[in-house]
């Protein structure tokens, strides 16, 4: 044998050799990935087999973005808004800080600018009394931009879906703002215009009391309607929130209300924190026939829910916990499908807490539930976050089409209102 043969043999002896190498790795991997351990499991692109360790590796990608946190209304509380006084870095009272936002896998969040409902003797029947309101709302503007402004490394005011997304991209928590009651409009659409030049991005249509322009589904049951649903000035306020690209929140809504405005909206809306009535029957939670308004079909239009965690909208007392909301969960995602249930869990807003959710850092624990319920990465890459992110681009598209299309302001008033007369001059 020549020095060519030799070196033809021993180089075929060596590619059999790999490619046995290779075949025998090709089966091990389709047939026994489950063998693999969980510290080389990532590394060849499968989920670990714990699903906590599970949940890390898809939160890393797909991170929550909450419907509803209350991180301001504290601040006004417990701070009286001076932004100064607040350290963030440290722990805070109730649920909410960076250290536990960063442990619980948090990309972004909606900031609640929350002002509460006037006393009925404050306000009189017609809501035109409370003056304080939309002062208060945008003190609570201020808490969130300020608070936001005061940790640039960890937070970045997001307005879009493109903002969201590239907040998150460069490793900060996108902040997003929302209004949560459109009694904070001091029935005027110009205020809204306003808050949403501010950086608004969702109006709750109410919250626990009727306005001028919605009924509530108040917080025990028997509520007395007002308007049955949406007033004539609330369907104006919808089509103007369709203008902007403001989204419409139907969580505190009563029934009637909600079901005619997931009608009425041209743009996708949401329920920034509400969870499902068949699961837990309160007034709070939403009803199957209003879950089966979502989706495409005829009469239907797109929605996300995102699940509250208030421990009184999620099972009888002392039974929540994770294993409850994460019923909850799949109780929307049977109804109205897994593109269709986000996460809102009020925190900062609630004063006690389902069990094994105590604050932001435990996200993961919720995600790992559902994991082991079968839930795949892309389920749970919808529920953190992308199934908002949908919602937002479609409530971005139906604004820019409005305004192509040369859809006017509206400057309709309240008719209740008792200034503004016109005036020969
Ligand atoms: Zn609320």
């Amino acid at each position: 044998m020549n020095d060519k043969e030799e070196s033809t043999r021993s180089r075929k002896i060596v590619w059999t050799g790999l490619t046995l190498v290779f075949i025998a790795a090709l089966v091990f991997l389709l047939g026994f990935t489950h063998l693999l351990s969980d510290t080389v499991a990532p590394w060849i692109g499968l989920l670990p087999k714990d699903p906590h360790k599970a949940a890390l590796v898809i939160m890393q990608q797909a991170p929550v973005i909450d419907g509803h946190i209350d991180l301001p209304i504290l601040i006004r509380e417990a701070y009286a808004n001076n932004v100064t006084a607040v350290d963030l870095e440290a722990l805070m009272p109730r649920h909410v800080d960076i250290p536990r936002l960063r442990k619980g896998h948090v990309g972004g969040f909606f900031w609640s600018a929350y002002v509460g409902c006037a006393k009925r003797e404050e306000e009189g029947d017609d809501f035109t009394d409370a003056t304080w309101i939309v002062r208060d709302t945008l003190e609570q503007i201020d808490v969130a931009r300020e608070l936001i402004a005061k940790y640039p490394d960890t937070f970045q005011l997001a307005t879009t879906s493109d903002e969201v997304q590239s907040a998150i991209y460069g490793g900060k928590i996108a902040s997003l703002i929302g209004i949560e009651g459109a009694h904070q409009l001091g029935n005027s659409i110009g205020v809204l215009r306003q808050y949403y030049a501010l950086g608004v991005r969702y109006v709750t249509l109410t919250h626990i009391c009727h306005n001028a322009f919605a009924d509530s589904c108040g917080y025990l049951p028997g509520i007395i309607p007002l308007h049955h649903g949406l007033s004539a000035f609330g369907r104006r306020l919808i089509n103007e929130m369709n203008r902007l690209g403001v989204l419409v929140d139907l969580s505190h809504t009563s029934d009637e209300t909600a079901s005619q405005a997931i009608r009425l909206s041209k743009a996708p809306v949401i329920w920034s924190h509400s969870s499902a009535r068949a699961v837990h029957d309160v007034p709070r939670n939403v009803p199957d026939n209003v879950l089966e308004l979502i989706g495409k079909g005829e009469g239907q239009n797109d929605a996300v829910v995102m699940v509250n965690f208030a421990p009184q909208f999620v099972a009888d007392e002392g039974k929540a916990n994770i294993q409850a909301v994460a019923d909850h969960v799949e109780h929307i995602a049977k109804v109205a499908g897994k593109d269709h249930v986000g996460i809102g869990s009020d925190y900062d807003g609630i004063s006690s807490t389902p069990d094994g959710l105590e604050d932001v850092s435990t996200y993961p624990a919720l995600i790992a539930e559902l994991i082991s319920r079968g839930w795949n990465k892309y389920d749970i890459a919808g529920l953190t976050g992308s199934n908002l992110l949908r919602v937002m681009k479609g409530a971005e598209k139906v604004a820019k089409d409005l305004q192509a299309a040369g859809t006017l302001p509206v400057y309709d008033l309240y008719h209740k209102r008792p200034d503004l007369p016109y005036r020969e001059l």
